[in-house]
């Protein structure tokens, strides 16, 4: 008998699972895949998510796996690259991309060091219901071997297409479909001067990341509804968009690439009810999103904490579990839900504003300001204090005023 099990060892279920075990529940771990392993994800984890690694005492193993940090973002949408850095969140400055395979494994050893017992290569079928509350979990070893434990509570933190939640009925709500495909691939000799992102033609994205191993990650981003035509030549249209940035193009011209392009549409948006009788869901498998503004890892990181807090909570005694993780979802709403939004807005495809583009122009050679809009970007500044009229208002005069003084001054 566990006090938690908790399906998918990755980075919302592997957190969980170690939080839980530092505070002494008797805890288990699985994942039908074996670590360290990819999974599909381009590797952002800006510093809200960064500032959980340093608290947990693993941002160091990031590091020392030669991860190189981010303190640069430029954007360019068309018409000049922008470029700064947003203020750290909880004393973490800098940002990073790890490879999947060097992360997750950081978790997870972590989860074990703290006492949880890892199964790997083991899938679980379905949930064991007893008086309409689910007491454990049943699966299968990759021997093909069934087995069953039981818990006082199963958390699902295995995926968008999680069995816990399907099994729990967990009711979805904001729900959107998809509405982006991504592709990318890992290229050397790519020169990456921290995180770009390119918006050629008003047509895609193009994102540069750089990762471990002086490799950078170069990801293609078109709309949903243009899925089909992507996939029909993948190789195709993946350099056809990166030579509608003609800079870009012209140093991946000299730049190797090292494996192939991997890609998803997959990407639907959706909160679930994240607890029932006997259950609970973290991560994606809770609440997911477009990609698109990379939050979930450091969403993931985020909510991991709050369902550890609660089951604390309810698990000892402290409180109702119901109502400790009834505290757990609004706290969790509170957070995700503007930030969701803005997530399915730049998800839309839609022509960026006349008025976006007179507020980057406005900002060029501010760079205080600059640096605010970026940490805008990256939730360290939070969006309506800088997306606000009478912030917008400022900066144009400060920047009529900068015009003016310049004309003068010949
Ligand atoms: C194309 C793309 C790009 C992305 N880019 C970024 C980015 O730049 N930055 C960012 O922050 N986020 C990004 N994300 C999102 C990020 O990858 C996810 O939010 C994050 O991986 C969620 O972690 P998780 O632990 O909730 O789920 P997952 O990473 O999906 O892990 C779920 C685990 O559960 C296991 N599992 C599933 N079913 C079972 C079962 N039945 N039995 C046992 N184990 C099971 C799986 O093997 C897996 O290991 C991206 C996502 C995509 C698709």
């Amino acid at each position: 008998m566990y006090d938690v099990i908790v399906v998918g060892a990755r980075c919302a279920g592997a957190p969980t699972a170690m939080l839980l075990a530092r505070k002494g529940y008797r805890v288990l771990l699985l994942d039908r895949a074996t670590f360290p392993s990819d999974t599909i994800s381009t590797l952002i984890i800006w510093q809200t998510g960064v500032a959980k690694l340093k608290r947990w005492g693993l941002l160091d193993k990031v590091v020392k796996s030669g991860c190189p940090s981010i303190t640069r973002f430029t954007m360019d949408l068309g018409d000049f690259p922008l470029s700064g850095w947003g203020p750290p969140a909880d004393g973490a400055a800098e940002s990073y991309a790890p490879r999947r395979t060097v992360l997750d494994k950081v978790l997870v050893d972590a989860a074990v060091t703290a006492g949880a017992e890892l199964r790997d290569e083991c899938s679980v079928r379905e949930l064991v219901v007893e008086d309409g509350r689910v007491v454990g979990i049943c699966g299968t070893t990759k021997e093909g071997a069934t087995f069953t434990e039981q818990a006082r509570i199963a958390v699902g933190a295995d995926g968008k297409h999680s069995v816990v939640a399907r099994a729990g009925k967990a009711p979805a709500y904001s729900q959107h479909a998809s509405r982006s495909c991504f592709y990318y691939t890992f290229w050397e000799d790519l020169p990456c001067d921290g995180y770009e992102v390119y918006w050629p033609e008003g047509k895609r994205y193009i994102l540069k990341i750089p990762t471990n191993g002086n490799q950078v990650l170069v990801v293609v981003v078109w709309p949903h509804d243009e899925f089909t035509a992507f996939r029909a030549d993948v190789e195709r249209n993946y350099m056809a968009t990166l030579g509608l940035a003609p800079e870009l193009a012209d140093s991946i011209g000299s730049a190797r690439r090292i494996s192939r392009i991997l890609g998803t549409g997959d990407v639907p948006n959706f909160f679930r009810k994240p607890y029932g009788p006997g259950w609970a869901l973290v991560g994606d498998t809770g609440y997911n999103k477009d990609p698109i503004t990379a939050f979930g890892i450091s969403d993931a990181f985020r909510d991991a904490e709050l369902l550890a807090q609660a089951l604390d909570a309810g698990l000892s005694g402290l409180q109702q579990l119901d109502q400790a993780l009834e505290g757990y979802e609004q706290k969790r709403n509170a957070v995700a839900m503007p930030l969701y939004e803005h997530t399915l807005s730049v998800a839309n495809y839609q022509p960026h504003s006349p008025k976006s583009f007179e507020v980057r122009a406005a900002l060029r050679g501010n760079q205080v300001d600059t640096d605010r809009f970026f940490g805008a970007i990256a939730s360290t500044v939070p969006r309506n204090e800088f997306f606000n009229r009478e912030n917008i208002q400022r900066i144009f005069r400060q920047a009529a005023t900068w015009a003016k003084d310049t004309a003068e001054r010949g």
